[in-house]
């Protein structure tokens, strides 16, 4: 059984998108994950097909109604998590992704206008998910976002399964550097390191690198790494 994603828009045209596009496009199309897309409005009701409305308390814009949104949760719903894209949400991480796309799939979310009606958060138990502290018009950008973060991590689908190892955040670190020929460039050389063949060397290169950007960088990555205490 692969992964199955089902997402609920009032935008489905926009999808597969760029999650039809090499790696994930490829695993799309071999069937090692699924992705189904549920037009929102198909549950709206009268002729006019309502699916937003103007928020209660008075102010600016609209808000998703939670009896047509809960209409469409309750079609797709079954055993998967699901997902409101919020920028209220928990902030999305690799630990999250890893988590996700070790489970059966995902049902998701996107938001529009303001977003949805606060009751059908409670009542249907979505899981908000945050991609970052800045506002989007839409949760379709972050659902491709989500997606393919975790759809790159199932079985079969990246080319290199190592490659995953020591990408950033996977080891609590930011990755090294990477570096192809030419072996000149601009003035510019590849460390010596790298082309010398010692393969103990260039290990100890590499982690020594990632200590370094890390803690310049991301100093809240580097104070939570669990090995900052034993590389001191
Ligand atoms: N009024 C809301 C923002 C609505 S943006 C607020 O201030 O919190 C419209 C929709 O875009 C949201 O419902 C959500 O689904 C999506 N969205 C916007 N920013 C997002 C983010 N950073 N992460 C995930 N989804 C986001």
């Amino acid at each position: 059984m692969s992964f199955r994603a089902t997402v609920l828009t009032l935008y489905p045209e926009m999808f597969p998108g760029p999650l039809g596009i090499s790696l994930a496009g490829k695993a799309l199309a071999e069937e090692k994950w699924r992705l189904e897309t549920v037009q929102i409005r198909d549950f709206a009701e009268g002729r006019h097909r309502m699916v937003d409305d103007t928020p209660a308390g008075g102010g600016a814009g609209m808000v998703m109604k939670p009896d047509v949104v809960a209409r469409a949760i309750d079609h797709a719903a079954d055993e998967r998590p699901r997902l409101l894209m919020s920028p209220r949400g928990k902030p999305l991480t690799q630990k999250r992704v890893r988590a996700l796309a070790e489970g059966p799939g995902a049902i998701i979310l996107c938001g529009r206008f303001e977003g949805v009606d606060e009751r059908v958060i409670e009542a249907r138990d979505l899981e908000e998910v945050s991609i970052g502290d800045y506002i989007l018009s839409g949760g379709e950008t972050a659902a491709f976002v989500l997606l393919d973060a975790v759809v790159r991590l199932l079985p079969g689908v990246m080319g290199n399964e190592q490659s995953g190892e020591t990408e950033s955040f996977e080891t609590g670190l930011l990755e090294h550097p990477h570096y192809t020929r030419p072996q000149q460039w601009e003035g510019r050389s590849i460390p010596d390191v790298l082309t010398s063949g010692n393969h103990g060397a260039i290990d100890k290169w590499r982690r020594a690198e990632a200590e370094r950007i890390t803690r310049e960088r991301r100093p809240d990555l580097w104070k939570a790494y669990p090995e900052t205490g034993k590389a001191k």
